[in-house]
């Protein structure tokens, strides 16, 4: 039996300056980098992965950060925030720190049973930590500042903002195994029933709002989480009956990729959980090279000669 999707795998975003990304996600958010590598299809511009101490599907926000990039504009066909998951008494801590990094931020209670904290990240792409009452069993990653019971423990739920939401909300239902679990005014909240971290999705229905522009603050796309290719194969044709234009399946070394547009219009992608990130380095010593495939390596020396310092 298929086993489906499995809630969200990574969210892509961009940025500007590269080191100013990287103090902020590992130095503020306490997150690992877990793989340093390139842009594939401009080998002069980082690709950054964030997330937990194994790198796990569900904790990686990846990040293009060019220089100079125009800021983009929040808006309707886009994923519009990203939360990460704490235990409900991290609050006091989370909002000290914030406050010791003048990182502003606003503490509104949830009306889910949720405590969260809004903050934009340093090119004003939105975040949310939420306390929330259910189990998360998931281990965030200590640093020397922030001890492992109060560290992020990976992704809880993201929000799509669309003009119109009916024609999403049956791709999460009917393809997808997602369920409409609440909702208030004009959020529809779904979660994925096939796994227990990560699960959730928000449409926000917003028809009278300007549409995205994807560049500089704005997530990219949001991927979901398959088993393996041939669970990859099976969502695949399943969207192309539906009529979806997919990718072919696209090897990007850390999983295998196909990519659509859904009807809000975000890029959505649905990735495999193998091979993963310790296909080219020791899980102890992720993020610690910059890692090339295989095809960039003879210009590896140009490559880092272009590439920003981050130390
Ligand atoms: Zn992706």
């Amino acid at each position: 039996m298929s086993t489906g999707i499995l809630g969200i795998h990574h969210i892509t975003a961009i940025a500007g300056n590269a080191k100013r990304n990287f103090e902020f996600y590992t130095k503020v958010l306490g997150l690992r980098l877990v793989k340093k590598t390139v842009n594939f299809d401009d080998p002069g511009t980082y690709h950054f992965y964030f997330g937990n101490e194994k790198g796990e599907p569900g904790t990686i926000l990846t990040f293009f950060p060019w220089k100079g990039v125009p800021k983009g504009r929040v808006g309707a066909g886009q994923v519009t925030s990203t939360s990460y998951s704490i235990t409900q008494d991290s609050v006091p801590f989370w909002l000290e720190r914030l406050d010791n990094y003048d990182v502003l931020h606003n503490n509104k209670s949830g009306n889910l049973d949720e405590e969260v904290i809004v903050f934009l990240d340093p090119d004003g792409l939105k975040l949310e930590i939420v306390a929330h009452s259910g189990n998360d069993p998931r281990v965030g990653w200590a640093t020397d500042e922030i001890p492992s019971e109060y560290a992020l423990k990976g992704f809880y739920n993201a929000t799509l903002t669309l003009e119109g939401y009916e024609v999403t909300a049956n791709l999460l239902t009917d393809i997808f195994g997602y369920e409409l679990v609440g909702e208030s005014g004009n959020r529809f909240r779904f979660m994925n029933k096939n796994i227990d971290t990560a699960n959730i999705l928000d449409l926000v229905c917003l028809p009278s709002g300007q549409r995205g522009r994807v560049a500089g603050g704005s997530v990219h796309h949001i991927a979901f989480r398959v088993a393996d290719e041939g669970e990859q194969l099976i969502m695949r044709e399943k969207l192309v009956e539906r009529g979806f234009n997919t990718t072919p399946q696209l090897d990007r070394n850390y999983f295998k990729s196909v990519y659509f547009r859904e009807p809000g219009g975000v890029l959505f992608e649905i990735a495999t959980d193998p091979p993963g990130f310790i296909v080219d380095e020791t899980q102890e010593n992720l993020g610690s090279q910059l890692k090339l495939p295989g095809w960039l390596e003879p210009r590896r020396d140009d490559i880092e000669a272009v590439l920003p310092e981050l130390n």
